[in-house]
This record gives C-alpha cells, sequence and structure tokens, in this order.
C-alpha cells in the first residue's frame, strides 16, 4: 500500500537539497553558530520579503509570541484576548507571563477570532489581542485594528500558520503591533529544527524584543530586562534562507493542492462547501445551523488570500471513524484541534467549569487536517478525495 504521508521532506526538490547544503558547509566553515552574520542577513531578507521596518529571528513561534508580550509589559492583572480554536502557544505565552488569556469562539465562516467576540469580551483590563491567520487564511484584520485602536489595546498577530500570506495587500503578521511567525517544518516556511520570527514596525518595540533574545542587555553583561536565551541558530537562519526564494512557488503549489482537493470533493457529490458566511467584517444576523449541506464539508478561501498551510475538511458525522479509516488506507491526517484551548485542564476555573464556545467546539469535533504539502501529486490527492466519499458514502450506520 502506498502511504500519503502530512509532509514528506524526502521530496525536496534536488536544487532546493543543494542550497540547503551549501547552507551547512556555509556555517560550518564560518565557524560562527549563534547569531551573526547569517542571522542579521536572514533577518534583513525576512524584513524585505515581509515589506517590515524590524525582524528579529528567534528561537520559536512560541517564543516569539512570548517575547512580543513581554515586550508591551504584558503582565499579572492584564488580559490578553485570543482564540480558544488555535494551537496551544498562543494562549500558553499569555498565561506564561502571568496574564490572563481569555478565550473568544471564531467566526464560524473563516474560523479565525470574531472581532465580535473581540467587543463582547474586552473589558478595561484588556492590554492585548492575539488574532490568528488559521491554517493559512488571514484574520479580518482592518477590523480587528480598528478595535484595537479604539480600545487601546495592542494587537499581536500569531502569523505562524501564514508566512507569505497576504491581506488586504499587506503581510500577514505586517500589520499588527506585533506579528510572530513560526518556521516548524511544518509550516510555509520550513526550518529543519525550531526557528522563529518577530516583525513591527515600533523602532522601541523591536529594540527590547532584541535585548530580550539575549538576556535583556544591550550591553555585553549590563541587563535591563530579565529576558532569556531566545536566539536563533545561525544553522537554521541560513537553511531558512536557501527556502525563502522558493516559498512564494510553495505556496502556489498548496494553493493548486487546495483547488483540486476542491474540483475533486465537489464533483463526486459528497461535499460541499462550507455554508457559514463569514460574519468578521459585515452585520449579518446570526443564522441558526442548518443540517450540513452534505456529508463533507469543505474550507473556504472567505477573502482569496489564503496559503493553505493546512487542508481542513469538516466531517459532522464521524470525523474520528473517517480518520481511522484514512489510516488503514495508508493516509496520514491529523486532527487540529481536537480540545479547544479553553477546555483544556491548565485553563479551567477552580470549579472545573468552562464556558460554551460553540463555533470552537463544533470545529474541534468535526475537522479533519488531509496532506497538502507543494510535494503533493494530484493522483495523491485524487486517492485521499476518492477514500474520504467512500468512507462518507458507506450505507451502514457509524456512530
Ligand atoms: C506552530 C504554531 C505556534 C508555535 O510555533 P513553534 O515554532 O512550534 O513554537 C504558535 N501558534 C500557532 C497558531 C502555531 O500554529
Amino acid at each position: 500500500m502506498t502511504k500519503i504521508p502530512l509532509l514528506d521532506f524526502s521530496r525536496l526538490a534536488p536544487e532546493e537539497r543543494t542550497r540547503l547544503k551549501e547552507a551547512f558547509d556555509r556555517v560550518l566553515a564560518s565557524g560562527r553558530f549563534i547569531l551573526g552574520e547569517e542571522v542579521a542577513a536572514f533577518e534583513r531578507e525576512c524584513a524585505d520579503f515581509l515589506g517590515v521596518t524590524h525582524a528579529i529571528g528567534v528561537s520559536s513561534g512560541t517564543d516569539a509570541l512570548l517575547l512580543s508580550l513581554v515586550a508591551l509589559g504584558v503582565g499579572p492583572g492584564d488580559e490578553v484576548i485570543c482564540p480558544a480554536y488555535t494551537f496551544f502557544a498562543t494562549a500558553g505565552s499569555i498565561a506564561r507571563t502571568g496574564a490572563k488569556p481569555v478565550f473568544a469562539d471564531s467566526c464560524p465562516g473563516c474560523w479565525n477570532l470574531s472581532p465580535r467576540e473581540v467587543v463582547r469580551k474586552r473589558t478595561p483590563r484588556t492590554r492585548a489581542l492575539i488574532p490568528v491567520h488559521l491554517f493559512g487564511q488571514p484574520a479580518a484584520m482592518s477590523r480587528l485594528l480598528g478595535l484595537s485602536r479604539e480600545s487601546g489595546m495592542a494587537l499581536i498577530e500569531d502569523a505562524a500558520q501564514a508566512f507569505g500570506a497576504r491581506s488586504e495587500g499587506k503581510a500577514a503578521g505586517g500589520r499588527g503591533t506585533l506579528g510572530c511567525f513560526s518556521f516548524f517544518p511544518t509550516k510555509n516556511l520550513g526550518a529543519l529544527g525550531d526557528a522563529g520570527l518577530v516583525t513591527t514596525e515600533d523602532g522601541a518595540l523591536a529594540e527590547k524584543v532584541r535585548a530580550l533574545r539575549v538576556h535583556g542587555s544591550r550591553i555585553k553583561y549590563r541587563h535591563e530586562w530579565v529576558g532569556g536565551n531566545f536566539r536563533i541558530d545561525a544553522l537554521q537562519a541560513a537553511f531558512l534562507r536557501a527556502r525563502l526564494p522558493g516559498v512564494e512557488a510553495a505556496l502556489e503549489a498548496r494553493r493548486g493542492n487546495a483547488a483540486l482537493y476542491e474540483e475533486a470533493f465537489l464533483a463526486s457529490g459528497a461535499a460541499a462547501l462550507c455554508p457559514e458566511p463569514c460574519r468578521c467584517c459585515g452585520e449579518e444576523a446570526e443564522v441558526p445551523l442548518g443540517p450540513p449541506p452534505a456529508p463533507i464539508l469543505l474550507p473556504r478561501d472567505v477573502r482569496g488570500e489564503h496559503t493553505w498551510n493546512q487542508y481542513v475538511i469538516r466531517y459532522p458525522a464521524d470525523r474520528d471513524g473517517l480518520r481511522r479509516f484514512l489510516a488503514e488506507e495508508g493516509v496520514q491526517t491529523e486532527v487540529y484541534y481536537p480540545l479547544p484551548l479553553h477546555r483544556q485542564p491548565c485553563f479551567l476555573d477552580k470549579e472545573g467549569e468552562a464556558e460554551e464556545l460553540p463555533v470552537a467546539e463544533r470545529l474541534a469535533r468535526e475537522s479533519l487536517a488531509l496532506p497538502i504539502f507543494p510535494g503533493l501529486t494530484p493522483e495523491e490527492i485524487r486517492r485521499v478525495v476518492d477514500l474520504t466519499v467512500r468512507f462518507a458514502s458507506r450505507p451502514v450506520s457509524r456512530m
């Protein structure tokens, strides 16, 4: 049985492989493995690519978020609004500063932080909000930036899954007070290990993030703040420089794969686009959720700006059964994310209670990520679609 993985580095193009080996040789020859010229060059190239003034390479996407919050002075007594339906690091970094993560529900149409929820959840203690460009689809930035200005809240973009995405002509991660990127190997731009980036237009914040990255010091052995070791390796910076020129082609391949999925799924008759409208920008009334229009529900590019870091379908009837079936057939899938953050044990209140956030809970129950990495072939995509449709069309009850 041929296996279809979620990611396969053995399919890297030969030219890219050669560039990575050259990068390794260059760093080895330089003898400089921490920060240095390689990191400075990577930061300049990233800043150019993203169209931002300051880009600071750091140890991971998680550390980018933590450093951004610390640089803003967020701490005990503060509240920070973030989505409940995201990777743990978004909220974990808030909690690590001593501030309180305030969980907001997602928009049913684009699955990103709902601006209405920001309005519902903001208080005089709200210091910042962290929208996430989930699965590579930009959040409703204009609306969220408007709210952040109106209420004097900082806006940190969690662009970990959206390197290279643009919204309204500007880079995702380049519009907020600070932007945070991850170069974890599965992301749009992947390192060969852990790495991350903080971006900002604010020179003072940039300088503070740079200092916090090396124990809060701008002058050696003089510490103005308590920072930590949040440095990016020179090797990872060099690998990322080798891959950066290929990132647009990789995003094009992801978009092509998403289009193939959509075409093949819709042609099967067993799938429909998710019917819920995006409610981020307009004043659409809440529509009660009707029965799904088809067994398989497909993700939508609601703003024409998706980068498809993940292709996440919904299968309300039996997501876990579908996942097991695909695994038996050699297709690797993943559930992002099975338990929304407001229900994580570490965030429950003393009574063990959590409020209801219906959209986040439904997405956590129904969603399944299918392989979409750039090296995937059209035949493999058709096989994933055929298997999924075959499972969804089986007459037996699987509930
Ligand atoms: C991957 C990811 C992170 C964390 O990035 P790491 O580099 O793995 O620390 C944060 N937020 C989101 C939404 C992510 O997907």
